[in-house]
């Protein structure tokens, strides 16, 4: 049971929050859970296609701290690993389900080939969420060199308005920087984007009660990453945030733990 904060609003039940990572695809996922459980730290599973959602719920869905989001990573449609009955599938489980991700649109130069498939996939899952609304629905998007289209379908289907949509490592321009902040998404921010100048200005202007931790891990699929490495790079995320923003670390914690919180009911 979640406890009660003095102003009213309910206390978060874990200490840390990893709004993006692949759990699923981490070497014995339930086992590094159930460590992350024992850390306070809960996270959000962003598998890359169905077969992964699938199989993601399988091995996780007991776990009190996963929630697990239905997905398809626009690279897997790049490589040919996903088509169209994928992407049929993938919508379908989005539209059942509060957690949706990894989806999105990659139009970096290598993936390009595949943007018609990709924009397809990805309007497909956003209109067949827009027709079954779910309260509290939970978008983690992927946007490389295409936030500003990926706005355009989210905004389209009316989503900003109804879901919450988390961009996670934000790399667009100032603009659609901008324009995302204007229509309430929110930011998910990890040590790479932390590495870069343009990621280092984002993290400081993002809005404070729209601001997530993430880590993305593990940093290679199918490796090991056990549970203290993903509690260190959040903790690492948090103190470069709070050193760029000139925060009070402690403050800064507690109130993106209250933002994880409140998206993730956890
Ligand atoms: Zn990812």
């Amino acid at each position: 049971m979640a406890g009660r904060a003095q102003s009213g609003e309910r206390t978060p039940r874990y200490r840390l929050y990893d709004m993006h990572c692949h759990l699923d695809r981490i070497a014995d996922a339930a086992f590094v859970a159930r460590d992350a459980e024992a850390l306070g730290l809960a996270l959000f599973c962003a598998p890359v296609c169905p077969d992964d959602s699938e199989r993601a719920k399988r091995i996780l869905d007991t776990c009190p701290n996963v929630r697990i989001g239905a997905g398809l990573h626009p690279w897997w449609i790049d490589d040919g690993s996903c088509n169209a009955e994928d992407a049929a599938r993938a919508a379908s489980m989005a539209a059942r389900s509060r957690w949706v991700g990894e989806v999105g649109l990659d139009f970096g130069r290598v993936h390009t080939g595949s943007r018609a498939e990709q924009f397809e996939a990805f309007k497909w899952i956003c209109q067949t969420c827009a027709e079954r609304a779910v309260d509290g629905r939970v978008f983690s998007i992927h946007a490389v060199h295409a936030a500003g289209e990926v706005l355009d379908v989210l905004e389209r289907f009316g989503l900003t308005g109804h879901a919450a949509c988390v961009f996670h490592w934000f790399s667009g321009t100032s603009d659609e920087l901008a324009r995302a902040r204007r229509l309430g998404c929110y930011f998910s921010v990890n040590e790479m984007m932390l590495a870069t100048r343009k990621g280092r200005e984002y993290a400081r202007q993002l809005p404070e009660d729209r601001l997530l931790l993430e880590t993305d891990y593990p940093p290679k699929l199918d490796t090991p990453c056990p549970a203290d490495q993903i509690a260190f790079a959040l903790e690492r995320t948090l103190d470069q945030l709070a050193g760029l923003r000139g925060s009070e670390r402690a403050e800064l914690a507690a109130l993106i733990a209250q933002t994880s919180f409140r998206l993730l009911d956890l």
